[in-house]
């Protein structure tokens, strides 16, 4: 039986690759600060704790049988190393919470910390294997017949500003990232977070897979509290507007550009370059070329939801003005390509936020009230509109 190890198991497409991979018969590790919030996780055994912590990341790399016993003791030489790791974790969010700059320092310090630890740690366990270093202290076990393949969700927003100032032309080939120029600290920590990557497959021999995924969105994935990226923000804000003529707040001019990929494909493609035996590793775009203004996002949420939405464009967070996916190279490396529509998305996703709010506030949400009626709940307190 194959085995995995997920970090960030917790969270958005962590969670969905957890369901993924016991679908395809793998032993899961999941890992992560919190618990799924919308399902529980399914994997073997679902760790709580601090990536950042070395120490931790040292037991947890380590797979010690499929009896899920991580809290357990077990000689060394019973310890082995995971076919795979997926590596999701990351001090994340949409544009509120990345290009606001106030979470700079933890967005690069936290995630960068992981990434460390991960790799060093990953390495030191390899070594105890290749028979080769003589000097880490519990060598001399055999050598394995396979090797932890690491898998890195990178992201789009390490490409330069200057290739995306046009909304209708934005450059996202896989080969313009250089000269560097991306426009926050999160894309900066993604850009050296995957050369560090390539690094360690270079001079550690550690096989790596490099994706740099484009908005990725769906059920499941976070949709108030600050850190929601734009479909599910604006799925939420539809799903609270009048049904006739309800107006929403939209940040800028509602003509900046971007182009959404599902959930379920992005974890398609993710196994696909996982799988990939043509020496390809990456890094490769994970996208849709589906591009289209935040605008016509608006309008397709508003057509799902069968409502009349007028938009009220405030000043707030943007990121570039224009990106779109550029999908030439996966298609020719994994002959992946996006299928589902973003209308097709956005409908699975916006039926799943009512979903949740019928959940959560069952007699109103029947009736979807207008904001004024729910304006003391918690998602409106932290949330990004309708203040
Ligand atoms: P997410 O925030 O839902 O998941 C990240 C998870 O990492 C969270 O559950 C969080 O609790 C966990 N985490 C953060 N710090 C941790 C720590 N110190 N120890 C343990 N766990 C920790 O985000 P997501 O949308 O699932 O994204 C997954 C990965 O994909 C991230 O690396 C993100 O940067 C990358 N990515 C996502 C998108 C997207 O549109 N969702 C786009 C580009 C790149």
């Amino acid at each position: 039986m194959k085995t995995a190890l997920v970090l960030g198991g917790g969270g958005f497409i962590g969670h969905a690759m957890v369901k993924r991979l016991k679908k395809e018969g793998y032993w899961v590790r999941a890992v992560d600060l919190k618990q799924p919030e919308f399902s529980e996780t399914e994997a073997d055994e679902f760790i709580q704790g601090d990536l950042r912590e070395v120490d931790f990341v040292r037991r947890v790399i380590q797979y010690k049988g499929e009896q899920g016993n991580f809290y357990n003791e077990v000689p060394y030489k019973y310890i082995l190393p995971f076919n795979e790791i997926y590596q999701f974790a990351a001090d994340m969010g949409g544009a509120g919470f990345v290009f606001t700059g106030e979470n700079d320092a933890d967005i690069m310090h936290n995630s960068v910390t992981i990434n460390l630890n991960v790799l060093e740690e990953q390495r030191k366990l390899n070594e105890t294997y290749d028979g080769e270093k003589k000097d880490w202290t519990e060598c001399n076990r055999p050598k394995l017949d396979y090797q932890t393949k690491i898998f890195y969700s990178g992201s789009a927003c390490m490409y330069p500003e200057h290739n995306q100032l046009d909304p209708n032309n934005p450059d996202c080939r896989e080969e313009s990232a250089y000269p560097a120029n991306p426009d926050s600290e999160y894309g900066w920590e993604k850009l050296f977070s995957e050369r560090l990557y390539l690094a360690y497959n270079r001079n550690h021999g550690i096989p790596v897979r490099i994706a740099r995924y484009h908005n990725i969105f769906g059920p499941e994935g976070t949709w108030y509290g600050g850190r929601e990226k734009a479909p599910a923000a604006i799925c939420r804000k539809v799903a609270y507007a009048d049904t006739d003529g309800g107006t929403i707040d939209v940040w800028g001019d509602g003509l900046q550009t971007r182009s959404f990929l599902y959930i379920d494909e992005c974890i398609e493609a993710t196994r696909r370059l996982m799988e990939c035996t043509n020496g390809f590793n990456g890094p490769v775009n994970i996208g849709s070329e589906e591009m289209v203004t935040i605008d016509q996002l608006v309008d397709t949420a508003a057509k799902v939801a069968n409502k009349t939405i007028n938009k009220n464009h405030i000043d707030g967070p943007l990121g570039v003005r224009g990106r779109n996916s550029n999908n030439d190279l996966v298609r020719e490396k994994l002959g992946w390509d996006y299928t589902i529509t973003l209308e097709e998305g956005i409908k699975n996703t916006y039926n799943w936020i009512m979903s949740q709010i019928a959940k959560e506030m069952y007699p109103l949400a029947q009736t979807v009230e207008s904001d004024k009626d729910i304006s003391g709940k918690k998602y409106l307190a932290y949330g990004n509109c309708h203040k």
